[in-house]
């Protein structure tokens, strides 16, 4: 299939996504779609707190953290 059915852009009107709003060789959703890491805030603020289960044991969820793996491997590292 390579070869043919080629998008011929012309100037002025390209297509454009109509997610992003952005020309379709430029899209922006791609990116937002694929996971990412979050840019980790200047001042994280973790909420923790105690959930107590059924089964009479205390679990700790935290809550509030950037998903950025990075971060958390390090935030995981440091507690040990
Ligand atoms: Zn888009």
């Amino acid at each position: 299939m390579a070869g043919s059915g080629r998008v011929v852009y012309s100037t002025g009107k390209g297509r454009v996504c109509p997610g992003c709003g952005w020309p379709e060789n430029d899209c922006r959703c791609s990116k937002n779609l694929t996971p990412r890491d979050e840019p980790v805030p200047a001042k994280v603020t973790a909420k923790l707190r105690v959930e107590n289960r059924a089964s009479d044991r205390h679990v700790t969820v935290v809550d509030g953290l950037p998903k950025n793996a990075a971060f958390v491997a390090e935030l995981l590292a440091v507690k040990g």
